[in-house]
């Protein structure tokens, strides 16, 4: 510690200046200690270098007290953890329904707030807290963490890298088999639904894999298999500027799953999972070699569809990225310090809702909605 003091002292003003930074903790407080909040808490204690946990806040008693049984200050109201002068961040991970007020409240209370994901309900509702945050000068984002997501990612790369050729169409899918969670997730008022809790996900992801390119319109169905209230899945089919369609589909009664992501392009195909390692990549490498033993059934027979041989095409493991999600709260603390700007921009926040509203306008009606997003 003597050691560290005596160096610190001996550095030019340039360098204490860069040590000051890198010492710069942020504290940091959560609202909502429930199933994901105690996922940011644990991702937390592992950044103990730059994240200080002040303590949590939930609504119901027994998640206080569970929070201080793992050790955790329980402030006992939002007011009191507000009032804490030593807060510099709070993460909202409450239901959907009350993120805005929270984060308003936080924000005037001069916090710096990153709300769970959706940020909201509404593009109206997003205004209200981007707002919030310009008139009292503090950081606001959402946490967009499925950014990180090495299928996305490699996703992105294929697209970015061309690798496939010109890619036509992508196929962005989570099937589960067992319905919505019995929680708010159910509620419509709490903004329950699939569309706002995995949709939100798959749609900032393409909007960010496309790289700005604009959305020209929108068809959406929603399914209503196990819960009447709320979507309990759906299916969305975008159409981009420059022709490309992607489709985007989450259901929860899918006994047999399809692959995460399914891209085709010119000269290529690839399948993904979760599991990138499991996927592939086709590539034509003979494309004029087209003869084919036809593939009879019973009642007919076809070469158009009859499998390449194997002699014209070429399989391919799928590249491999890096990535660690808790470089979100990294760079959101650099954001803070005026040192990055911050990751999830409230641009890109407006767009992933105006998309959610496409879609839930296109569901309602049974039409496409010929919009520029
Ligand atoms: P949850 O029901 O497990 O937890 C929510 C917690 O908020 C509960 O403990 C509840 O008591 C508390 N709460 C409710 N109203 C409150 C209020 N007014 N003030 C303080 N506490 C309140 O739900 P969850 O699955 O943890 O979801 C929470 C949020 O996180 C949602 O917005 C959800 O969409 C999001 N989420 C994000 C991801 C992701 O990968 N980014 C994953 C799961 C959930």
């Amino acid at each position: 510690m003597a050691i560290c003091l005596l160096l610190f002292f001996s550095m030019p003003t340039r360098q204490i200046k860069e040590a000051e930074k890198l010492m710069k903790k942020i504290n940091w407080a959560l609202i909502g200690y429930g199933g994901m909040g105690n996922w940011h808490v644990k991702q937390l204690q592992t950044m103990p270098e730059e994240i200080n946990i002040c303590g949590v806040y939930d609504i119901l008693p027994e998640k206080n007290k569970a929070a201080e049984e793992n050790g955790l200050k329980a402030y006992p109201s939002l007011e009191a953890l507000l009032a804490d002068p030593q807060i510099e961040l709070v993460t909202i991970a409450t239901p959907n329904d009350v993120h805005e007020s929270i984060a308003i409240q936080a924000m005037d209370a001069g916090k710096n707030v990153i709300s769970e994901k959706p940020v909201t309900l509404t593009c109206a509702s997003l205004q209200r807290m981007i707002d919030a945050s310009k008139r009292n000068g503090v950081k606001f984002s959402v946490h967009q963490n499925r950014r990180w997501d090495e299928d996305y990612l490699v996703a992105k790369k294929l697209y970015e890298e061309n690798t496939l050729g010109k890619i036509f169409r992508i196929e962005s899918r989570v099937h589960g088999s067992r319905g919505i969670p019995g929680d708010w997730r159910n509620k419509k008022a709490q903004g329950g639904g699939m569309v706002f809790d995995w949709g939100i996900h798959l749609f900032d992801q393409i909007l960010m894999l496309t790289g700005g390119m604009k959305v020209t319109s929108v068809y959406a169905m929603e399914s209503n298999v196990t819960n009447e209230e709320v979507d309990d899945g759906f299916t969305v089919v975008l159409t981009f500027e420059d022709g490309l369609k992607v489709l985007v589909e989450v259901g929860t009664s899918n006994f047999i799953g399809l692959p995460r992501w399914y891209i085709l392009g010119e000269n290529g195909s690839a399948r993904c999972g979760w599991n990138v390692e499991k996927g592939k990549i086709t590539m034509v490498s003979d494309w004029e070699k087209r003869d084919a033993v036809p593939v009879v059934t019973a009642a007919g027979l076809t070469k158009t569809m009859a499998p390449r041989t194997s002699d014209t095409i070429k399989e391919y493991p799928l590249p491999r990225v890096e990535s660690d999600v808790r470089d979100y709260y990294r760079n959101f603390i650099k954001a803070i310090c005026g040192e990055e700007e911050q990751f999830v921009t409230h641009e890109q926040m407006m767009r992933d809702l105006a998309l959610v509203e496409a879609v839930f306008e296109s569901a309602a009606k049974n039409e496409v909605i010929k919009r520029e997003i």
